[in-house]
């Protein structure tokens, strides 16, 4: 079941308190574990889709000194590099120093927000290539959000598939509805049609397709079921964003494919990022 809900406005008049502050102007709860929030953007701010920057709240205040520092952590874009406004989608961890209190912001609160995007799941750091793929696990969707909305990404590629592999059906509703929403899009719209394929898989309660990612290269039923060859490096290229585990099984599955780990220094044919630490 989801429950979402959502709380936007138009006319959310940013007063700068903090360094860096930026102001929340919608936030979706998607799940008790997961929500996602828009927040204006800073106009000198320039990024490439699928970077991320660091954000945050202010601490608490040290009870030595009554003085109180940014509590900052690892986010990526949402949204793509034409938005006017900054996307995030966010994990709620109930003791997490941050989502413990970020969960709980409102339209009209203010978020510190570090200009200095970086991150290796951007086209920079692929070569040409015919097919990309964009493996995701939970808030690992984030990048792709972000890149899904980007026109190069129907530029640069003929086709596009994106997987995302939660634990519930309701952890899945962020993509599905982003993804839903991509073929009327009055920007893109045109040139998603007929290039994007979707596989969203769950590992624990009962969907239409049930199971890891990584099983599903490794038996070959992913190609199966989309439909196209099994992965070459001549032709496919792939982002992967999960937890640390599934990013060295995909690892290792997409070298046994070829492929060799790319970087903006070096462009080759996957990159890979954390989703998060730990
Ligand atoms: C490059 C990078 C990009 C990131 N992008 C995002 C993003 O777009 N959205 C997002 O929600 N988080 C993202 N994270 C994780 C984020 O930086 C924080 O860890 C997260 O917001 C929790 O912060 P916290 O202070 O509440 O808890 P932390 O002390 O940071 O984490 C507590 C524990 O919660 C678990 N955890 C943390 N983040 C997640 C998560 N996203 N999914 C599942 N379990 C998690 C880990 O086991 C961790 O040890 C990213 C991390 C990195 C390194």
């Amino acid at each position: 079941m989801t429950e979402q809900t959502t709380v936007t406005t138009a006319t959310a008049k940013p007063v700068p308190t903090l360094p860096d502050a930026q102001t929340v102007t919608s936030v979706t709860h998607w799940t008790d574990r997961l929500f996602s929030f828009r927040v204006t953007r800073p106009q000198s701010l320039r990024f490439r889709s699928g970077e991320f920057v660091m954000i945050g709240l202010m601490g608490d205040p040290d009870p030595a000194t009554g003085r109180t520092k940014p509590l900052l952590r690892a986010y990526s874009i949402a949204s793509p590099s034409w938005d006017d406004e900054l996307e995030f989608y966010s994990i709620k961890v109930q003791d997490g120093p941050l989502t413990s209190k970020l969960q709980h912001i409102q339209v009209g609160d203010e978020i510190i927000l570090r200009p200095k995007p970086v991150g290796t799941l951007v086209h920079d750091a692929l070569l040409p290539g015919k097919r990309i793929y964009f493996f995701s696990t939970g808030t690992g969707f984030a990048p792709f959000a972000s890149l899904l909305r980007e026109p190069q990404t129907y530029e640069d590629y003929d086709e596009v598939i994106v997987t995302h592999t939660c634990r519930d059906v309701a952890e899945l509703e962020y993509g599905r509805q982003l993804v839903e929403g991509l073929e009327n899009d009055p920007l893109i719209g045109e040139m998603v049609a007929g290039k994007l394929k979707y596989y969203p898989t769950t590992t624990r309660e009962e969907s239409t397709k049930m199971g890891r990612i990584t099983e599903k290269l490794k038996s070959g039923e992913l190609f199966t079921d989309l439909g196209v060859p099994p992965i070459s490096p001549e032709t496919d290229r792939a982002m992967v964003c999960g937890s640390i585990g599934l990013n060295n099984d995909l690892k290792e599955i997409l070298e046994g494919f070829g492929l060799r780990e790319g970087a903006n220094s070096e462009p080759a044919e996957y990159v890979v990022e954390k989703a998060f630490v730990g």
